[in-house]
């Protein structure tokens, strides 16, 4: 039997565990129910495991010096499901619309064909289940400095994400630069209220917050090499109350994303001093918090080659196809900095669909079967990984 058709064998399996932990999502850093279901599941499979960064588990199979590593993430988003699916969401306002509930079900998978097939591995397959990627400051850095990358240390890390852009089954690689890094920006803009019939009184931090956004701009049209994708977004604006009052305070969001950690270091001290100057020049005092989050993603030339290799050969050179990098962040990206690492998107598109809500829409639901190639593909890969 091969691997695919052992995972096709286990397919109901995998069907009523997604949907378990689908119907019982929860939140970044609260996953305490679906760490405890992973742990039972891994226990019911003979696996050894452990708890990290209170709701991760690590997982091993196999043993001796050598270590390759599978990562799964297992966190839903404050979203209220609208699949109307049978069995969606019990949690009102919470939801797998990242289709983490499919990441950990093919990690679960992998672990169940890696451990019927233990006595062929030369070596350690390390199992990461990680929480909180989608909040800042992420489980894969927590996970990192609680030791998961250590004893064994792997020579090579694999994930993957469900991608809604793809037909079902297709698998996309990149090299390099895969996904962005991504900050998020707080700005507060304090003036002086005063009548608006007399401006003159007060100061106005709504005129410096506009000459702010506008002013930014700069940044990415005139102070980056064109070359270099980068981008600014101011996406959240708000102060005043009334048609007749100067407001004392403005209050700005936004996020700052780049694939190049230099371009990205000049840009915070760049948004320090330009908030501070130009706000001045209105006679308000501009204040900016950044909240650094995860690096850029880049995919590794010799892990992604690997990668493809072995898909190619379990899904079929017709069925790979190559990834535009996207200005997404993904904190995998935390691994891939400290090892060589490659993350590929798994087509969830239902055939015969042209297109479908997409990640972190209240209707995304990607069609099941993907997690056949997936689950397959992370199996397939970390066994020949170690056997090279
Ligand atoms: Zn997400
Ligand atoms: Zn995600």
């Amino acid at each position: 039997m091969t691997i695919s058709e052992y995972v096709e064998s286990i397919f109901p399996w995998m069907i009523e565990t997604r949907r378990h932990i689908h119907q019982h999502p929860e939140l970044s850093f609260q996953e305490h129910e679906t760490c405890a279901f992973i742990c039972d599941q891994l226990k019911t499979m003979g696996i050894e495991h452990h708890v990290v960064a209170s709701t991760g588990v690590v997982a091993h199979v196999g043993s001796g010096d050598r270590c390759v590593a599978l990562r799964a993430d297992i966190d839903a988003l404050p979203i209220h499901e609208e699949t109307g699916l049978e069995y969606a969401s019990k949690r009102d306002g919470v939801m797998h619309a990242c289709g983490h509930d499919t990441h950990t079900t093919m990690l679960l998978a992998a672990a169940k064909v890696l451990k019927h097939h233990e006595a062929e591995l030369r070596g350690v397959v390390k199992l990461i289940f990680q929480p909180g990627e989608e909040k800042t400051p992420g489980g894969a850095s927590i996970m990192i400095a609680e030791g998961t990358l250590t004893n064994p240390t792997p020579e090579m890390i694999f994930g993957q994400h469900i991608y809604p852009d793809a037909p079902c089954g297709q698998v996309q690689f990149v090299a390099g630069p895969t996904m962005a890094s991504c900050d998020e920006l707080f700005w507060t803009i304090t003036g002086y209220g005063a009548h608006a019939a007399q401006p003159h009184k007060g100061k106005d931090p709504i005129l410096a917050a506009a000459g702010l956004v506008q002013h930014l701009q700069s940044l990415v049209t005139k102070h980056r090499n064109p070359l270099v994708p980068g981008l600014l977004n101011v996406t959240s604006i708000h102060g005043g109350t009334a048609t007749n009052i100067v407001p004392e305070v403005v209050e700005m969001k936004g996020t700052l994303r780049s694939f190049d950690n230099q371009w990205r270091e000049f840009a915070w001290t760049f948004l320090e001093e330009q908030t501070k100057a130009v706000c001045a020049l209105h006679g308000c005092v501009g204040e900016i918090n950044i909240v650094k989050g995860y690096p850029p993603l880049i995919n590794d030339q010799k892990a992604v080659d690997f990668a493809r290799s072995v898909a190619s050969e379990v899904v079929g050179a017709d069925s790979i196809a190559d990834f535009e990098p996207k200005m997404w962040a993904e904190d995998f990206a935390y691994y891939s900095q400290v090892m060589p690492g490659c993350f590929w998107m798994l087509g969830g598109r239902p055939d015969g669909q042209h297109t479908m809500p997409g990640l972190h829409n209240a209707k995304f639901a990607p069609d099941e079967r993907a997690m056949l190639t997936g689950a397959a593909l992370l199996a397939e890969t970390a066994l020949r990984h170690l056997r090279a």
